[in-house]
């Protein structure tokens, strides 16, 4: 049974989410900017570095911040951190699996500011054992971990079912209703329309 503080209120978003899908994956990129200094976060660097190169025009990229290392989420990486010198930051159970070397370990609970606004990485594996998603004001970044209609997958050597519920459970199912989830794949969701099917997703992963 979870428990969701009804008090809880999701502050509107001080920054925008701008996104598109690449790839036959349908990877999302997604750029985080604050509008008033520009300043910009890219979560994953997905298949091709020139759209993403030509979204973050105009903005000062802070960070490149990695939901996990999965190939399809890190086919750009190299170029857009070689064309951007922004620095690098990943969870340290997945730093092995970057193709380059990491500027900083993103350690679970940890800020980092953008303009007024203050991103809190959370650590949710399951997926994979240095899987992250990202909070902010009313948008979650979800990477792999949550989807519309279930967990990301864990049939892999290092997946693990049991701890992808345990993370979605304590760490994301916490969050208020109207938080939107923009997942590493595919459409956004919100934490109200999945949190009900919980006890479904458990009694199929068994
Ligand atoms: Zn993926």
């Amino acid at each position: 049974m979870i428990t969701v503080d009804e008090g809880v209120e999701v502050m509107a978003s001080r920054v925008q989410l701008k996104h598109f899908s690449v790839g036959s994956w349908d990877n999302n990129v997604y750029i985080l900017v604050d509008p008033e200094t520009k300043e910009s976060i890219l979560f994953d660097a997905p298949v091709d570095a020139e759209p993403i190169l030509r979204e973050l025009e105009g903005t000062k990229l802070k960070y490149i911040l990695m939901t996990h290392c999965d190939r399809d989420h890190v086919g750009a990486l190299k170029e857009v951190h070689d064309r951007t010198g922004a620095p690098v930051g990943v969870h340290a159970a997945e730093s092995e699996r970057l193709p380059l070397d990491a500027d900083f370990q993103i350690e679970d609970q940890q800020t980092f500011a953008l303009g007024n606004a203050e991103l809190k990485a959370m650590h949710t594996p399951g997926h994979s054992p240095g899987g992250m998603s990202f909070l902010v004001d009313d948008i979650l970044v979800s990477g792999d971990t949550l989807f519309p209609g279930g967990p990301g997958n864990t049939q892999r050597p290092d997946g693990s079912f049991d701890e992808i519920i345990n993370s979605i459970k304590t760490k994301l199912f916490v969050l208020p209703d109207e938080m939107k989830v923009y997942p590493g794949h595919g459409k956004p969701t919100t934490i109200g329309q999945e949190r009900p099917h919980l006890q479904e997703w458990i009694d199929r992963g068994k």
